[in-house]
C-alpha cells in the first residue's frame, strides 16, 4: 500500500482525505512512477471543492503536476532509475494524478528532466511556470527582444505571473508587475521587477478603446477586462500571450489595437502543446529561462498539509508557487 489524496463525492458527502491504495487501483500507463514533488495550481485547488468543474468522475486523485523517478517502465524510451516529469494532458483532470506516492501515466505524457534541473526545482516551475515559459517562446517567435520596451505581467504574485516576472528578468526583460496585492511589493522586487503597478491602473473602470503605447508586451493570466485594458496600451506591432480567466471570460475589445496598431494576441494552451516543444522548453527551463535563486522562491508543505493548501489557492492567499513534498512524507 502507498498513501494518495483521494477526492470523493456521493450524493450526501463530499470528501478529500489521504488514503491508503494499492498498486492496482493506479489508471492504465505505460510508465509507473515513485513520486517525489508535486505543486500546487489554481486548477488543483477547483479539483478539492465539490462544484469544481475539473473532476470528471469519483473516486479521484489530484495534482496536475508530478516529478519523480521511474519504477517500471513498458514504454522503450523510459527505465527504471530515470528521473522524468509529468504535467498537463489528462492528469489530474480525468487520469489519477500527482497528489500520490505512485503514478502510472501513459509514456506519451512522459519528459525526461533536463540536466541542470532537479526534480524539486522542476515542480517549482510546474505547470505554471511551463505556461509563462510557452508564453515567453511565443512573444519572442512573434518578435519581442528586451530593447523593445517594458513587458507587463498580470496576477504577478500568482503562479503563471510569479514565474513570467522571475524568467523575463533572467532573460533581461523590463518587467512591469501588476498585482492586487499592496503588500507583495517587495517580494516581486525580489522576483526582478523593475516596475510594479496596482490592479487598478491597468484595467480602470472606463477602457479606452485606443490608450497610451505603454509596453511592448504582455503576459496576460488574469484575462477579462484586464486583457481588453492591456490590448489598448500595447506598443505598435506588440503582442499579448494570454493564459489564463482568473479576472474573467468576457474580453471587452474592439478591433482597433489589432487593425490600427499591429498587435496580436497569442493563445497560450499548456496542456495540449506538443510533445517536441514541450521537451524544448523544459530544456530552456533548465537553461537561460531559469531564474536565478529558483530553488528558494517556493514555498514546500507537506503531504498532510495539502487540503488547507488547496483551500487557500481559491481564497487568492497563495503567492508565487507551493510545491508538495511527497518522497519525505
Ligand atoms: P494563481 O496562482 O491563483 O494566480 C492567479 C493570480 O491572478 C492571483 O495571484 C492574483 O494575482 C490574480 N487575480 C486573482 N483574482 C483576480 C481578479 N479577480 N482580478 C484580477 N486579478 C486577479 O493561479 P495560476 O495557477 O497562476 O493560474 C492563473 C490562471 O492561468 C488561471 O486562470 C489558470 O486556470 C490559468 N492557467 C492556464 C494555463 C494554460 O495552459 N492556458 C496553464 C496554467 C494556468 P495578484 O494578486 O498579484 O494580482
Amino acid at each position: 500500500y502507498f498513501s494518495a489524496l483521494v477526492v470523493d463525492k456521493t450524493e450526501e458527502v463530499f470528501s478529500v482525505n489521504i488514503e491508503p491504495l494499492s498498486f492496482e487501483d493506479l489508471p492504465d500507463g505505460e510508465v509507473t512512477i515513485r513520486v517525489h514533488y508535486s505543486s500546487v495550481n489554481y486548477k488543483d485547488g477547483l479539483s478539492s471543492i465539490p462544484n469544481g468543474n475539473i473532476v470528471q468522475s469519483y473516486p479521484f486523485i489530484p495534482g496536475v503536476d508530478l516529478a519523480g523517478i521511474v519504477t517500471s517502465s513498458k514504454d522503450a524510451r523510459y527505465k527504471e532509475g530515470d528521473k522524468v516529469i509529468v504535467t498537463s494532458y489528462e492528469l489530474g483532470v480525468s487520469h489519477y494524478g500527482g497528489y500520490s506516492e505512485y503514478a502510472r501515466v501513459p509514456g506519451e505524457w512522459v519528459v525526461p528532466l533536463p540536466q541542470n534541473l532537479s526534480l524539486r526545482e522542476a515542480m517549482i516551475f510546474g505547470t505554471a511556470g511551463f505556461t509563462a515559459a510557452l508564453s515567453i517562446h511565443q512573444l519572442e517567435a512573434n518578435g519581442l527582444t528586451p530593447e523593445d520596451g517594458n513587458i507587463l505581467v498580470t496576477g504577478a504574485t500568482g503562479g503563471v505571473g510569479s514565474m513570467a516576472v522571475s524568467m523575463l528578468a533572467k532573460r533581461n526583460y523590463n518587467v512591469t508587475a501588476s498585482t492586487g496585492k499592496e503588500s507583495e511589493f517587495n517580494y516581486l522586487k525580489e522576483l526582478g521587477a523593475k516596475e510594479i503597478i496596482s490592479r487598478e491602473e491597468v484595467a480602470p473602470e472606463k477602457i479606452r478603446p485606443l490608450g497610451q503605447q505603454r509596453w511592448a508586451g504582455a503576459i496576460d493570466p488574469v484575462g477579462g477586462k484586464t486583457l481588453a485594458s492591456v490590448l489598448s496600451n500595447i506598443k505598435y506591432g506588440g503582442s499579448v500571450a494570454v493564459s489564463g480567466l482568473t479576472g474573467g471570460v468576457d474580453v471587452p475589445t474592439t478591433v482597433f489595437p489589432f487593425i490600427l496598431r499591429g498587435v496580436s494576441l497569442l493563445g497560450i494552451d499548456s496542456v495540449y502543446c506538443p510533445k517536441k516543444l514541450r521537451e524544448t522548453l523544459w530544456k530552456r527551463m533548465a537553461d537561460d529561462l531559469k531564474p536565478e535563486g529558483l530553488g528558494d522562491i517556493a514555498n514546500e508543505v507537506l503531504f498532510q498539509d495539502l487540503p488547507k493548501t488547496l483551500s487557500d489557492i481559491l481564497e487568492g492567499k497563495v503567492r508565487g508557487r507551493t510545491i508538495v513534498n511527497i518522497k519525505d512524507k
